[in-house]
């Protein structure tokens, strides 16, 4: 059913992939060559205290907003464009709503997990490692198009050079993130990653050693984070139990019905298309929730 891949970079930058699924894939290590002692004396006093269930996209919103208000204004205020010229900067403002769509998307997905489950939403958003230090869960919702694994559902965790417990992603140090792609339940898929993040998170270290030594050289990556002996796994597949018992809780209180995901990103989708010739880029769907 579900086909989630976690990736563990060790501290060598060798990467140890988690996955359901037999497809192997280049995954290109992001870089964090900056002083790490630097970025700690910033992260340390608030990243202890605050961790949260993050929406990936909200650190790229603000640039997003602006190069689409400016691509907006040159197609309106600019007579010797091109056609040519003209087509791509469409082009261009149409990645940048899809930017603000998955943004919206995620967001909505985050409520919804509020929503069903607010027991799960507090206990992940206050998920500490090893030394008592709270680790930021980052989500994004992506076309499956753009999906650089080939799978539906990823966490990417990773090992700073700070100490061995202390959890990183391409947010940053404390940080932990997850793909998953715009499918009708990506909700399952992100109880299932959780589930992961619950075991590894806390055991960042040890979990490391035993992938080394238990996925090595594996070829089916659906069989990796799976192994029987692999704590994450079943901790994954119980969160996908108890997304099936949240549901019907939810259901049987008589709430609406929980929404598709695609469902959603098509009313966003329909609700966005203004931006295509609005200048600037005003408010839309899921006002109160969704604010870019
Ligand atoms: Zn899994």
């Amino acid at each position: 059913m579900s086909i989630p891949v976690n990736v563990i970079r060790t501290i060598d930058n060798q990467f140890i992939i988690l996955a359901r699924k037999n497809i192997l894939f280049n995954f290109r290590p992001f870089i964090m060559k900056t002083s790490f002692i630097l970025l700690s004396l910033f992260i340390l006093p608030f990243g202890y205290l605050l961790g949260e269930i993050k929406n990936g996209y909200e650190a790229q919103l603000q640039s997003t907003r602006a190069s689409l208000q400016k691509l907006n204004a040159q197609l309106l205020e600019d007579s010797n464009l091109s056609s040519f010229q003209r087509l791509r900067i469409k082009s261009e403002i149409r990645s940048l709503i899809n930017i603000i769509s998955c943004y919206q998307l995620t967001q909505e997905l985050i409520n919804q997990l509020k929503i069903v489950s607010p027991g799960m939403y507090d206990e992940m958003s206050n998920i500490k490692d090893k030394r008592e230090r709270v680790t930021d869960v980052f989500i994004k919702l992506i076309p499956r198009e753009q999906a650089r694994i080939p799978l539906q559902a990823a966490t990417f965790f990773g090992r700073s050079s700070i100490d061995e417990d202390t959890n990183l992603s391409e947010y940053g140090e404390y940080s932990v993130s997850v793909i998953i792609w715009i499918v009708d339940n990506s909700l399952l898929f992100l109880y299932h990653e959780l589930g992961h993040i619950k075991y590894v998170v806390p055991n960042l270290a040890t979990y490391s050693e035993f992938s080394k030594k238990c996925y090595h050289g594996a070829r089916d990556l659906g069989y990796i984070g799976h192994n029987r002996h692999d704590q994450s796994g079943k901790i994954a597949s119980a969160f996908e139990k108890r997304f099936f018992e949240d549901r019907a809780t939810y259901v049987s209180m008589g709430r609406e019905k929980l929404e598709s995901t695609i469902s959603i990103m098509q009313k966003i989708t329909k609700n966005n298309r203004h931006l295509e010739n609005a200048f600037p880029p005003e408010p839309s769907y899921a006002q109160g929730i969704t604010n870019y």
